[in-house]
């Protein structure tokens, strides 16, 4: 498509454009669990299913929480182009598949990436007019406390989380909406508000 058609007169019968909302906060700080309520409530949102060469945790399944690849397929979706942006955190690659998301905004929907800080400012230059929301924690102590007693990572994986979440927490204020997830259902009202307006 040149670009001409690209940006022909809008006729009354196109979709309008979705929306995408990158929402980022470190690990441990309650932004999948605030995904999935959000969801639930809202089913026409659509949260987008990154590519991982991170193991699976158990109860996780391939193209739900993850599509879990090995290295090799994840650097041929790199070099295809494959992933509207892509980073690596903690020993692992993590990406977003780049088709679906594309087709669910083409038809007027509101896409999610639920993603780290490097992905998060690779989006603002693709996509400047994403919705930026970061998740905070009530403190650092508090987020180690949450890592420990999901108990789905080691010691050494923890630490790098953390350290992790120290540079991500700094960068905060390059976000449009911060919220702090010290009491759930205030955070989840917070972000209804923020994303379904
Ligand atoms: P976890 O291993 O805990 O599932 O995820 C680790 C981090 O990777 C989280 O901060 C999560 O938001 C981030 N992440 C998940 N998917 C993607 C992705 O597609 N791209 C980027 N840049 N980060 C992601």
């Amino acid at each position: 498509m040149n670009c001409t058609e690209t940006l022909a007169p809008q006729s009354p019968t196109l979709t309008p454009l979705g929306r995408l909302v990158v929402l980022t906060g470190p690990s441990g700080v309650g932004k999948g669990t605030l995904v999935k309520a959000l969801l639930a409530k809202h089913p026409p949102l659509h949260l987008s299913v990154s590519a991982t060469t991170r193991a699976p945790r158990p109860g996780e399944t391939h193209g739900k929480e993850y599509y879990f690849l090995d290295r090799p397929e994840f650097e041929t979706l790199i070099a295809t182009d494959q992933l509207l942006e892509w980073a690596e955190y903690a020993g692992n690659f993590y990406g977003t598949p780049r088709q679906a998301v594309e087709a669910e905004i083409a038809q007027g929907k509101t896409v999610i990436l639920e993603i780290e800080l490097v992905g998060a400012r690779a989006i603002r230059e693709t996509f400047p007019a994403a919705l930026r929301v970061f998740i905070l924690p009530p403190s650092l102590d508090e987020l180690e406390r949450r890592l420990r007693d999901r108990g789905t990572d080691a010691d050494p994986a923890i630490r790098r989380r953390l350290d992790h979440a120290q540079a991500e927490i700094a960068a905060r204020d390059e976000f449009d909406v911060q919220i702090i997830n010290d009491d759930f259902d205030r955070a989840l009202e917070q972000m209804e508000r923020v994303i379904i307006g």
